[in-house]
């Protein structure tokens, strides 16, 4: 209620109700792309240092309003989680995932991850249902890898810990993704058989600026490598923050440096180019 048409307030007012008409797109946008299966999936290739090439590959959802302009994933995601609409995101993506793998089955890719949200566990068949499609597409559970972010093991999320623990016994992997940016819940973290640790972009961010960013990267890289567990470097930009990492042996590098996001063509080309590559310098040496 605007009592007072002092500056701050009318401008605040205004902001509120841009928010408020932007959310609303947002809505309308996602309920026809669920309905209309419009969700787009683009992925991240993931470097490996050690084996030097592109290893594996993130899914990113992508979604366009009605002039075709992208919406940022950042934006809708959670619109999506708060309607409680961001399995139905999940389902769309993980077919398109599966059809990606069985339609390219020769192209040089260990694994694919899946972001998955933490009201996707309020579902406790879940692990069945990724199951039956993984099956439908013929897809081997090995090629799948689920992202989960530190709310999913948070002390009070008792059935998606559950959940994650059933399903790691069922031969699912899981990735931690987002490190370093909730609380980090050390105390659980030995529970679990995460495969790889994910650390987020804001500490990519600061592993090259002073000796102290240099230091706690350093820190995290050898207690994640500590509970036998391997590290994923998110939204690497530079060739100094490459460097950074190689040098503090991060296992897998992920970031602009090597590729953005793409569609999957794009993905497949990029992947057996790089093979190519690969072979003709071991014909050379
Ligand atoms: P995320 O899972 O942490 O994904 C990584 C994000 O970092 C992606 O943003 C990627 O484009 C961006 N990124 C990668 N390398 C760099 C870099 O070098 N610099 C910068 N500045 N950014 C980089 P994107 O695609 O916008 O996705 C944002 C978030 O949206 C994701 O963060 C994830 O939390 C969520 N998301 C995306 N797709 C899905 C999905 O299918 N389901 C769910 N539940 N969430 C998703
Ligand atoms: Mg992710
Ligand atoms: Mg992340
Ligand atoms: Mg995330």
């Amino acid at each position: 209620i605007l009592k007072r048409s002092g500056k701050k307030y009318v401008e605040y007012d205004e902001r509120a109700a841009v928010d408020f008409y932007r959310r609303r797109r947002t809505m309308d946008c996602l309920r026809r792309a669920i309905q209309e299966q419009l969700f787009e999936v683009w992925y991240q290739p993931v470097y490996a240092p050690d084996r030097g090439k592109f290893v594996s590959a993130e899914a990113l959802v992508r979604l366009r309003d009605d002039k075709g302009r992208m919406i940022s994933p950042g934006r809708f995601i959670p619109v999506a989680e708060e309607m409680g609409n961001v399995g139905e995101v999940f389902w769309q993506v993980l077919a398109q995932v599966c059809c990606f793998i069985s339609n390219h089955k020769q192209i040089p890719i260990d694994t694919i991850s899946v972001n998955i949200s933490l009201e996707q566990f309020e579902d406790s068949h879940l692990p069945e249902k990724i199951r039956t499609v993984l099956e439908m597409w013929n897809v081997e559970p090995e090629k799948l890898r689920l992202e989960i972010t530190e709310r999913a093991i948070a002390g009070d999320a008792y059935q998606s810990r559950e959940i994650i623990r059933i399903m790691e016994e069922d031969g699912f992997r899981f990735y931690l993704d987002d490190f370093g940016t909730g609380y980090s819940n050390f105390a659980t973290l030995a529970q679990y058989h995460f495969e790889c640790i994910k650390l987020d972009k804001s500490l990519i961010g600061i592993v090259d600026s002073d000796q102290k960013g240099y230091n706690m990267v350093r820190g995290l890289i050898r207690l994640i490598h500590e509970l036998g567990i391997k590290v994923i470097a998110e939204g690497t930009e530079t060739k100094e923050q490459v460097e950074k990492l190689l040098e503090l042996g991060a296992d897998k590098i992920q970031g602009f440096y090597y590729a953005k996001p793409m569609d999957g063509e794009e993905l497949s080309e990029l992947l057996v180019r790089d093979i190519e590559v690969c072979n003709i310098k071991e014909e050379v040496t």
